[in-house]
This record gives C-alpha cells, structure tokens and sequence, in this order.
C-alpha cells in the first residue's frame, strides 16, 4: 500500500539506525533526502541502493508534487533528513502536510532525535520542556524571542550550530537568571560526546575552558523559570538565616 514513511536516521553513532527503518528502506521504491550524498553515504554503510529524490528546504514545494504523483501510483517512499527525525529543525513538514492533504498515507518511524536524547541524559527534573529550536541569528531578533522565553516554567531545548555556541551562552547567561542551571549537550552518540550542567553564569568560563568545545554540534537545555513556590522557600530561608544569625 502507498505510504510515505517518515524515517529517523542516527545524530551520530550509525549502530543507532532502528532494525524498523533498516527493513522499511531495503522495501522503498525510493528515498527522497535533505541531502542525497550524506543518505547515499548511510545506506551503503548497510548494503543498500535505493534512488534518491532531493527534498530539502528549498524545493520542498516542488518535492511534495513529485512524492505525491509517486506515492499515487502506488509506490513506497521513504523521507530522511540528515540527521535525526525530519521535520524537527529539519525539512520535511511541508511534505508531509501536503502528502496528508492528499489523503495519502504517512507512517512515522521513531528513532533519535537530538532534543530527546539530551533531555534523557541531563538529570534535569521536569515533566515538561519547550523546543525552541534554532534562535535567529541575528541578535536583535534573538534577544526578543529570549525575552519572550523568561517566564516559561519549563526546561527549554535550544539546537545550536557550532560557530554560534558561544554568543548563544552569553546571550543566554544575560538573558536569564545566572542561577538558572544549562546543560550542554555536545556531541551526542559521538566519540568526543560531553554532557555538562553548570549555573548559567559559568557557562562561558566552561565553554573557554577547552577551545575544541567551540567545535561540535549542541543541544542547549535551560532550567525553567523559577516557581513561585521555590521564590518563596529561597525568601524564607532568607529571613531564617538573618533571624538564626541575632539568636543567642
Ligand atoms: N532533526 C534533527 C533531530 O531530530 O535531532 C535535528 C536537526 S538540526 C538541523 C541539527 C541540530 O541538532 C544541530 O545544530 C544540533 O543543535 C542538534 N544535533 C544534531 N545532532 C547532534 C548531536 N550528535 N549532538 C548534539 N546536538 C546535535
């Protein structure tokens, strides 16, 4: 039966590909991907030859018709990203909205995502996060969209590019509370992979420690705006320690 399958691929270590998605690309008609050299690279690492159909965020438009035609003639496709699950800061929406739209079938396969995997491993408390993905690049526009971000009680999930890590923590660090504990989450899966919290406030120290940490992929996770509650508790230990200070 027709079905566009929306495929995760590994963010690093190869062995992480699913045995789901290794049996549903040995079966496609075709693969379309961000990029046909980095999918072609991946399924020969696991035997396999399939054609390739360029879909990446500058023809994803024109991608869709081509899928749809495909998909209405009763193929299989499968729909890679680069790295991770499409159309997760990656393209693949449009295509999937518009193969949905024409009432043809979209079956995901689950696999690694950046966001989660950091999430996972962080130790970070709480039952809700907010991806924020990319920031814009220009800091003006950045600044706003943090801004906005202050009061949200949940940890948030930044994507950053490696050559923009350090701006970001400084904007992060001004942004918000410097008490505020950051994960960064560099290198997932890989062999240099570093998982490190700390204050907001010793970020930058941290990143200037090792000058190779400017180098690799991130995920950048903030801790949530304080609590109320939490404000409260940090006021009356406050108070106590002044009122345990005067006492004989
Ligand atoms: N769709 C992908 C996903 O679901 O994970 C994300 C693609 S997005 C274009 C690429 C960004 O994801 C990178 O800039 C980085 O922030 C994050 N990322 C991808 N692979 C990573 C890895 N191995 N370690 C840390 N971050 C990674």
């Amino acid at each position: 039966i027709a079905t566009l399958y929306v495929v995760a691929t590994p963010i690093g270590n190869v062995a992480d590909i699913t045995v789901r998605a290794l049996h549903v690309l040995s079966l496609v008609n075709a693969v379309a991907c961000e990029d046909t050299r980095n999918t072609a690279q991946l399924l020969t690492r696991f035997g396999l030859h399939k054609p390739l159909i360029a879909a990446h965020q500058h023809n994803e438009r024109e991608a869709a018709e081509t899928l749809i035609a495909r998909l209405q003639a009763g193929e299989r496709i499968a729909l890679v990203s680069d790295a991770g699950t499409p159309a997760v800061s990656d393209p693949g929406a449009r295509i999937v909205d518009a193969v949905r739209s024409a009432g043809l079938r979209v079956m995901p396969l689950p696999g690694a995502s950046a966001a989660v995997t950091a999430l996972s491993a962080s130790g970070l408390v709480n039952d809700q996060f907010h991806f924020v993905g990319f920031l814009p690049a220009k800091a003006k526009q950045r600044d706003t969209v943090l801004q906005q971000l202050r009061s949200v009680p949940a940890t948030m999930v930044f994507y950053e590019a490696p050559h923009r890590i350090v701006e970001c923590a400084e904007a992060l660090a001004a942004a918000f509370e410097p008490t505020r504990q950051v994960v960064f989450a560099r290198e997932l899966t890989k062999l240099f992979e570093e998982i490190h919290r700390c204050p907001l406030s010793e970020a930058a120290q941290w990143l200037a420690a090792d000058p190779h940490r400017e180098k690799g992929e991130f995920v950048v996770l903030v801790e949530g705006a304080p609590q109320a509650s939490d404000a409260q508790d940090v006021e009356a230990e406050r108070i106590l320690n002044i009122l345990l200070a005067e006492l004989p």
